[in-house]
């Protein structure tokens, strides 16, 4: 049988144009890829890239006060243009837009900007009416946000919402507790909005370290957001203007705008994946195998949809190794097991990678190191925030298997620490690097004593100051 593509891809966000570009590009498949929005997917468009440019420009007043701390004695942010921020970023989105279709186009990747559904396990339908037809087809759709199912809930906004608003609002509720919740408070808190988290946990970032947690739940409220720990919104209802807000136990409050940060859902709803026997799981996720391959053979996918570690570099690597492996004949698999993220909070961030201190507690001996300093710079311009570093360890001088940092760019330093990690290395060779003096980095390597010995059944010990 004869296709007119080798490989046809369904979205155009990290994972599908990565797949794209290697099979095509590397490989010299026919390929094609189908996008109905904007190219670049979330990462690009809606989520990474515009909020951590939000996060920089959030911080203008918190610079300035720390150079006022430093001397300058009339230092100030000014006021912030809403509208020129918005303008100047849509025009960098387009530019990025821009490399993501020309990268697609040098490969010779044919774009057809069109919504795609699956007609049989090698056609694909597209929304002109276009019938296409592919050896294999490769599903990266990503995700979509999800609200909480309570009545009124379409009063509330999603994380999408955020670039698009005309203008900031006065007061605004985010719901939620994970990566986008806080990111999205720190955003808004530093531009000037007065912000209110509802979480229906008692500390933000769940599956993050306990002690990580802790300080980033408290650097909320350090910077000004009223933190709503164990409660939950229960209704909404638009009220003279303003979103109504009742929550369960029955308080009300009246915001401008609600946004739902409550997690996000594979987007496979209408790609005709079920009435091909597609395996999809409860969230409505591809089930793949561990190269990407789903129930029909001739379909793979890569990314969000398949909901196993949701995010844009695990895609990336997910769509290379399948274009690796189905085009280039080197099989290469994604190693799930260690992957580096960040919270981009301010002004500390969250940065992770490997065991958290209760995992490791609960597999067995493990030494925990552990840092807590108030970092100089902050320090000197008059605050007390405090960074944390920590190292999990296999007990008895071994492996560094955790590695969790509060504390100023934490995520340029987990991603450096990701190097040694995925080479095995042990504390002794984590400790033979010497110091780079003075940097927040270098307690990473200065760490001399735990501070405490977990996983040993139940008798747990605090080791004293490390
Ligand atoms: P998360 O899964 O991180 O957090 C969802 C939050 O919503 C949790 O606190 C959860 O509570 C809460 N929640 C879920 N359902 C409900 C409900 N029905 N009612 C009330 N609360 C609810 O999702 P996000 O939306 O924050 O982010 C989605 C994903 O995007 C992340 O998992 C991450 O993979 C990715 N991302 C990565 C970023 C980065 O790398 N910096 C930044 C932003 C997103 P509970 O904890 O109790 O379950």
């Amino acid at each position: 049988m004869t296709f007119d593509y080798d490989l046809f891809v369904i979205g155009g966000g990290s994972g599908g144009v990565r797949a794209a570009r290697i099979a095509a590009g590397e490989y010299g498949a026919r390929v094609a890829l189908a996008e109905e929005s904007r190219m670049g997917g979330t990462c690009v468009i809606r989520g990474c890239v515009p909020k951590k440019l939000m996060i920089f420009a959030s911080q203008a007043e918190a610079l300035a006060a720390e150079a006022r701390g430093f001397g300058w004695t009339q230092a100030t942010a000014g006021l912030f243009d809403w509208q020129a921020f918005r303008h100047k970023l849509d025009g960098e989105l387009t530019r990025l837009e821009g490399a993501y279709t020309g990268g697609l186009v040098a490969a010779n990747v044919d774009i057809h900007k069109a919504r795609a559904r699956l007609a049989d396990a090698h056609t694909v339908e597209l929304s002109n009416g276009q019938r296409l037809t592919a050896k294999h087809i490769l599903i990266a759709v990503g995700g979509r946000p999800q609200r909480p199912g309570i009545p009124g809930e379409e009063l509330g906004l999603i994380s999408d919402d955020l670039f698009l608003m005309e203008d900031l609002p006065g007061r605004v509720l985010v719901v939620g507790g994970g990566f986008i919740a806080c990111e999205y408070a720190t955003i808004l808190a530093g531009l000037g909005s007065r912000v209110t988290v509802a979480y229906r946990g008692d500390a933000m970032l769940r599956g993050f370290d306990a002690e990580m947690r802790r300080f980033a739940t408290e650097q909320l409220r350090m910077i000004g957001v009223d933190l709503r720990l164990e409660t939950d919104p229960a209704r909404l209802d638009r009220r003279d203007g303003a979103v109504r807000v009742t929550f369960r136990g029955g308080d009300t409050d009246d915001f401008d705008h609600v946004m739902f940060a409550t997690g996000r859902v594979p987007n496979t709803a209408g790609l005709g994946l079920d009435d091909l026997g597609v395996a999809l799981g409860p969230r409505g996720q591809v089930l793949v195998d561990e190269w990407s391959q789903s129930s029909v053979p001739s379909i793979f996918a890569v990314g969000d949809v398949t909901d196993r570690v949701n995010l844009t570099p695990v895609a990336i690597r997910e769509g290379h190794c399948f274009a690796d492996t189905v085009f280039g004949a080197r099989p290469r698999k994604v190693d799930h097991s260690l992957f580096g993220a960040a919270v981009y909070t301010r002004p500390h961030e969250v940065a992770s990678i490997g065991l958290t201190e209760e995992e490791a507690g609960e597999r067995g001996p493990h030494d925990v190191y552990v840092a807590s300093f108030r970092p100089m710079r902050s320090l000197f311009a008059g605050s007390d925030a405090r960074a944390v570093m920590k190292l999990i360890v296999e007990a008895g001088g071994g492996r560094v298997v955790g590695c969790h940092i509060f504390g100023p760019e934490a995520g340029e330093m987990i991603q450096l620490v990701a190097i040694p990690m995925g080479m095995g290395a042990t504390k002794a060779q984590f400790d033979a690097a010497i110091a780079v003096h003075p940097t927040l980095a270098e307690e990473l390597v200065t760490m001399r004593r735990p501070a405490r010995h977990i996983g040993m059944g139940g008798s747990d010990k605090t080791v004293g100051a490390a």
